[in-house]
This record gives structure tokens, sequence and C-alpha cells, in this order.
């Protein structure tokens, strides 16, 4: 039996900056567990045949000062700025990225079924489903043409089906005068969160775990947390218990629910709540084309809903003439060598790839917990597990921890929060 003032659960970016923020204030009584053999979950990256894959795209969005000033201290000389340039593939043509904010470049009928949507938006104070968010937003034309059928692909849920309470932050929202306007001109005002964003120039985003895990010193890797009992303040790591004063839970919310033993009501709170999987395909292809960061594809005829280029976010990612790539697609696919045909033909008719390319690499990559379901049983629910497992001294952080929708920037900050309050 060991004994430990914290045990923190997973090694990726929130638990590793848990750690260190912990071992900063000079606190060295914790163990942070990872069952990999590799420290930094979905920020690690990939190296392979010269070139750098990211576990689909993990683009840094840094919006407060500690965060670029502690991202920066972590990749001395090693952090580019990156512009965004991208763009949404709608009825053969591309437009520029926010769809709702460029307007005018789409095609006469359907900038016109956006222009009626937007003269008469149902007014909803409250809306209380994603669906009524849309259309008092923008209207029945943006919400047809680029709203329903991405978010429906994305989620494998109509709009209708699930809160807006995760989309504030992420969804630009234009005032109804400024739609009006990028009917017919191209807005001159960046839109959303995203307009430039962080990348290490060597290494991916795997540099910047791998740069973290080696300032953390009670990292063990290998190591799998089996169950868990609240009541008693011990976890089972295999053969082996743990006990501890306090939990950090950085792994997804559902999956930790269950390893819990002797707290039914908490244990029987994981069945509702509901995981959406992305599978991904990454590829890499010899020759020069069309330079992009990523596309958006809504509509149902392509497999897939979004397509990265990974070699743009860094010259390091790729070697000299060549280019690669990830292809995001609902999870409800599996891997097959049909599959990878469509998405090469598809590639092929949207000009993203030519052919005369020539393949270098492609794998499959599966992420089962990609993003929390945002349910009408979501929010109510994590608020109840969250504030039960507070009391029994497990804190919760990090997008999977909390089930909530959030980026890298918010692992590293509620890692701090998180060793502030267990401090
Ligand atoms: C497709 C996709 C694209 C994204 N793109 C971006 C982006 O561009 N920019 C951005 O800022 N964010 C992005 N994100 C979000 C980002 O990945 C997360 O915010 C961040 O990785 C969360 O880190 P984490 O440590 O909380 O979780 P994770 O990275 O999931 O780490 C959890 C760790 O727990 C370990 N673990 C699981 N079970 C156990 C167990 N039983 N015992 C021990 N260890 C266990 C896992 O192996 C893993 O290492 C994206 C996410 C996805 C899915």
């Amino acid at each position: 039996m060991i004994r430990i003032h914290t045990l923190i659960l997973g090694g990726g970016l929130t638990g590793l900056s848990t750690a260190y923020h912990l071992q900063q204030a000079g606190h060295s009584d914790y163990l942070l567990v990872e069952q990999t053999s590799q420290p930094g979950g979905l920020c690690r990256s990939f190296y392979k045949d010269g070139f750098t894959f990211d576990c689909s795209g993990h683009l840094l969005h840094l919006h407060t000062a500690y965060g670029k000033k502690w991202v920066r201290a972590l990749l001395p000389n090693n952090l580019r700025r990156v512009k965004r340039n991208a763009w949404v593939y709608t009825h053969d043509t591309y437009i520029p990225f926010p769809f709702q904010a460029n307007l005018y470049a789409l095609p006469e009928k359907q900038r016109r079924e956006c222009a009626d949507g937007l003269k008469d938006r149902p007014v909803y104070a409250t809306p209380s489903t994603f669906k009524e968010w849309c259309l008092t937003s923008f209207g029945k034309g943006i919400y047809k043409h680029f709203f329903r059928p991405y978010n429906t692909k994305l989620w494998g849920l109509p709009p209708s089906r699930l809160t807006c309470d995760w989309c504030g932050p992420f969804i630009p929202r234009p005032s109804g005068p400024q739609l009006q306007q990028m009917l017919s001109k191209k807005s001159t005002r960046p839109w959303g969160y995203n307009t430039y964003f962080y990348y290490p120039v060597h290494g991916g985003c795997g540099a910047l775990v791998e740069a973290l895990a080696k300032r953390v010193l009670n990292l063990r890797l290998n190591t799998r947390v089996t169950s868990i009992d609240l009541t008693t303040k011990t976890a089972r790591l295999g053969t082996q218990t743990v006990r501890f004063d306090y939990l950090v839970n950085t792994l997804a919310l559902p999956q930790f629910l269950q390893l819990l033993k002797n707290t039914p009501a908490l244990s029987r709170l994981a069945s509702r709540l509901k995981t959406v999987s992305v599978l991904v395909y990454h590829l890499a292809v010899r020759g020069k084309g069309k330079k992009f960061s990523w596309i958006y594809f809504p509509h149902s005829k392509d497999p897939f809903f979004r397509v990265g280029q990974q070699s743009s976010f860094s010259p390091y990612n790729a070697p000299k003439g060549c280019r690669s790539f990830y292809v995001e697609l609902p999870g409800i696919y599996a891997p097959s060598r049909q599959l990878e045909k469509q998405i090469w033909n598809s590639l092929l008719q949207k000009g993203i790839i030519t052919r005369y390319d020539e393949k270098i690499t492609a794998f499959w990559q599966k992420i089962p917990a990609a993003y929390a379901l945002f349910d009408k049983t979501h929010t109510a629910t994590v608020q109840k597990a969250l504030c039960q497992l507070e009391e029994l001294d497990c804190l919760c952080a990090g997008r999977y921890g909390r089930w909530e929708y959030s980026f890298m920037e918010t692992s590293i900050l509620q890692g701090r929060e998180t060793a502030q309050k267990l401090l």
C-alpha cells in the first residue's frame, strides 16, 4: 500500500499541468499515473517517415497572458504564430470560414436563402436547443446550409436534440446588421477565437507535453487505474493499492464514474453521459498543392466533416516537397479499404490532392472520447457529478474530467487552478 497526499489520474496536458503547478508551489507529495507508455494524452504527436502528425489538428489557442507566457517558457524559440486560412466547402464552392461571416461568397441561390432567413429570424430570449440558438442568431438559411448539416454530421444528432451550453465562446455571432452587410461584402474584421493560433516550430503539438513531462517528477507511466473507492480513499493500480487524501481526475467523466466502487448513486450517473467519437485518417503525399489550414465539409455526401493540412502548421511537419493531412470522420465509420478509397476520391474531386501526388504513408486513428455530447441531460448530470465528487475530495479537471467543450489552454489553466485548490 502506498500513501500519498494527492493522486492524479491521467498524464495528458491537464494532469501534467496539475502536477507541475503543485511542484512549483513546493508540494511534491503527489503521484501522477498514466496508463500508456508516453505522457501527453491527446496532445501527443507521432513521428513517421519524416512527418509529424498530431491527434488530428492540435493548435494552441492562447488567449490569456498566463497561458502565453507559460507555453513560451516551455518552448523557447520553438513557437510560431500562424494565421488561420480556413474554408467551408459548400455547393461545389469554397467559401472562407466562418460561413456566417462570408455569405457574399455563396452561390446566388443559397445567398438569397440566407438573406431571406436573416430578415425573419425567430426570437428566442433563452434558446433551449442549439437549433433555436442558430435560428435566433442566424436565421433559417444559414442554419439550413451550414449549421444543421455540419453539426448533425459531427455530433451524430440534429441540433434540435442538442443544447447550446457549449457554443458561446466558439461560434462567432455577428449582429443582425453585420450579417446583412456581409451578404454583399467581405468583412474586414477577423471572426472567431482562432483567427491566429500558436504552434511549435519543431516536434508538433507533442513538443509542448514532452517539454512539460520532463519537468514533472512523480509521473508513473504504464500504470492504469482500475478501480477507485472514494469512501475509503483508495485506488487500485492493477495489483497495487494507493491511499490518498485528495484525488484529481482528468479521465473522461463517464469512464471515471464507471471505475468507482461503493458510491452507487455516482456510478449510475455514467449512463446519462454520452460520448462522441471521431475517426481520423492521416495521410502524407509527395507533391505541392492548395494551401489551407483546414476545411469544413458540412454535406452528408462527404464522409468526413473536416480536413486539416498538418504540413501547413509548421514547415518542419513534413519533408520538403511533401504535404500531410488529417481527415476527420464521425466515429460511426470504421476503417476499411473502401472508406479509404472513398476519402481519396473525394479529396481528388475537391482538388485537395491531385492525381500526380504520390502517397507516402497513411494510417487510421480512433479517438473514442473526442467530445462530450451536449444533449438535454448533459449539463445537470455533470453539475451533479462534479459537486458530489468534490464533497468526497475528488476534483475533476480538463475537457474530459469536467466533460465540457474546452481546449488546451483550459487544461493548462485548470491544472493551475486545481493545484491552488489543493494547496
Ligand atoms: C479531434 C480533436 C481535436 C482537438 N483540437 C484541439 C485544438 O486544435 N486545440 C486545442 O487547444 N485543443 C484541441 N482539442 C482538445 C484537447 O485535446 C484537449 O483539451 C486536451 O488534450 C485535454 O487534455 P487532458 O489531459 O484533459 O485529456 P487527455 O489528453 O485525454 O489525457 C487523459 C490521459 O488519461 C489517460 N488515461 C485514461 N484512462 C486511464 C486510466 N484508467 N488510468 C491511467 N491513465 C488513464 C489517457 O491515456 C490520457 O493520457 C482537440 C480534441 C479533439 C478530440
